[in-house]
């Protein structure tokens, strides 16, 4: 559905996304999961064919987004990061707005705004002023907009950002009906979203990716390197008089911590030293208060981006020099007048 291909991006000298391919499959919902400054939202401005690339491609159901954009345009529906909504109408109007930009033939577009504000739930406000409504139906006017002319796919770049407890839960429950019928590939810096809504993930980290498999998959990548996380009622000297016995263990961090020892060993690959570790510690009467052979999709997460947060602040003042280079014109919206120049219907 979507192929990209040795996708890179610079910012001046600023490298926002290097070399980057993956592809995205019919039907299903992906999850594009990084840090801030990861690259998310410069990938997802290059597919929806809202700003130029340096090097490398990208194809929509065959399309290539450059050479022929009206035609990949079409079958995608983007919610912006900061979608363009005018505060001055009311969302009837925002959409029937959007709907003739987009080239929906105007006896199409009564029936269309219908079936979209239907879909998203916003009937009920559709006569209020934009600027009025909360953030979660403003979102939800954003999200009606990405669906006009029904295209197959829906990127939506960050949805749930600056919602309450509330709101978000119910943008991810529409997220997920979208799903049922279309190819949705979804932003966002929060693993537990990404985990809750999508079957598949990409992780991007500095403007590369560093995984792209299913949850489970991620998590069982892990086996190759075993962990173990122990927390034992003793002195640390006492816990690595312990674990030196055994030659499957490569690496140890030990900190003392409150309740005694933390330590984290990390083991040959395909070793597994759960049981005999476990008793040798019984066996000098050192209780464990924590014990755990597996590592989580957020300590993956972490050791896959690591490190990013203390480089992004270094690179901030850069960046928005950068921002300024007149890079910032570049950027040219979803659908234009003359997109829809040679396209009549829907
Ligand atoms: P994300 O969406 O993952 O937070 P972005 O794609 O927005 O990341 O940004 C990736 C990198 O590119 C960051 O370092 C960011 O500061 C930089 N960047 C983004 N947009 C611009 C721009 N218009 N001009 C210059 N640098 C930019
Ligand atoms: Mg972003």
């Amino acid at each position: 559905m979507i192929k990209v291909s040795n996708l890179t991006k610079k910012y001046g000298s600023n490298l926002a996304v290097d070399n980057i391919s993956f592809e995205i499959e019919k039907g299903r919902i992906y999850g594009f999961l990084g840090p801030n400054g990861a690259g998310k939202s410069t990938t997802m401005n290059i597919i929806t064919g809202c700003l130029s690339q340096t090097s490398g491609n990208v194809t929509v159901g065959g399309f290539d987004v450059f050479d022929q954009p009206v035609k990949a345009k079409k079958l995608i529906g983007y919610l912006p990061e900061l979608p363009p909504l005018y505060g001055d109408m009311t969302p009837k109007e925002y959409l029937r707005f959007v709907a003739e930009a987009k080239g929906i033939k105007s006896s199409a577009i009564g029936p269309e705004v219908e079936r979209v504000m239907f879909r998203t739930s916003i009937k009920q406000v559709s006569g209020r002023l934009i600027r009025n409504l909360s953030k979660g139906y403003r979102q939800r006017v954003g999200i009606a907009m990405a669906l006009l002319g029904d295209p197959e796919i829906i990127i939506l770049d960050e949805p749930t950002v600056g919602l309450d407890p509330r709101q978000i839960i119910e943008i991810r429950e529409l997220i997920k009906s979208l799903g049922e019928d279309h190819t949705v590939i979804l932003s966002s810096h929060i693993l537990s979203e990404i985990q809750e809504v999508c079957e598949h993930v990409i992780i991007i980290s500095r403007g590369k990716v560093v995984a792209d498999d299913t949850i489970e998959n991620i998590c069982n990548m892990n086996k190759e390197h075993p962990v173990l996380n122990i927390v034992a009622s003793c002195t640390p000297d006492a816990a690595v008089a312990i674990v030196d016995e055994y030659e499957e263990v490569t690496h140890y961090a030990i900190t003392e911590c409150d309740k005694g020892t933390s330590l984290e060993l990390t083991l040959m690959p395909g070793t597994n030293i759960t049981e005999k570790l476990y008793f040798a510690f019984a066996a000098a009467g050192i209780p464990l208060s924590y014990f755990s052979d597996r590592v989580s999709i957020e300590e993956i997460y972490l050791k896959l981006t690591e490190s990013v947060y203390d480089e992004e602040e270094e690179t901030a003042s850069v960046t928005e020099e950068a921002a300024s280079d007149a890079n910032e014109e570049e950027y040219k919206p979803m659908f234009t007048e003359e997109d829809n120049s040679d396209e009549g219907d829907l």
